[in-house]
């Protein structure tokens, strides 16, 4: 399912006092930019993934590779993709970036390039995503309430 980048977030029904921004929410149907990103901005992205935010039943497989069951390994462990979200806080206002957790596969193999400003957020977050939060406190009060 497509969504535009940096639209607004309706997947699911989170609600926040913080902006909910789609990013990576990529399909056949449309094109997207290509590039690389600072490997710094993957390793928070794979920190995340551990999390499974807002998991799913249900799996999504890649529209691209038409892989249905799409892992990964981060820290030697093997991750089911597409069945959680990453969120991604800014820290410099009320924002949440939602991505699907194929995110990491659509970069890797596939070079998504997700929006600058997404990328800017995840190069100014702290390692540990337990330290991640919007300047208001959103970011936490979303986990909470929904992770
Ligand atoms: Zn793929």
């Amino acid at each position: 399912m497509r969504h535009s980048d940096l639209s607004k977030y309706c997947y699911t029904k989170l609600q926040s006092k913080a902006s909910l921004l789609n990013v990576g929410w990529v399909d056949l149907d449309a094109p997207f930019l290509k590039g690389v990103i600072p490997a710094q901005a993957i390793a928070r992205i794979e920190s995340a993934i551990p999390l499974h935010l807002n998991a799913m039943r249900g799996v999504h497989g890649c529209p691209f590779c038409g892989d249905r069951d799409v892992y990964t390994d981060i820290d030697g462990k093997s991750i089911l993709l597409g069945m959680s979200e990453v969120w991604v806080p800014s820290t410099v206002s009320e924002t949440v970036y939602i991505a699907p957790s194929l995110l990491l596969h659509y970069i890797r193999a596939h070079q998504y390039m997700p929006p600058r400003d997404f990328v800017g957020a995840l190069l100014a977050l702290p390692c540990a995503p337990a330290r991640w939060n919007t300047p208001g406190g959103s970011y936490a009060k979303l986990v909470k309430r929904y992770g």
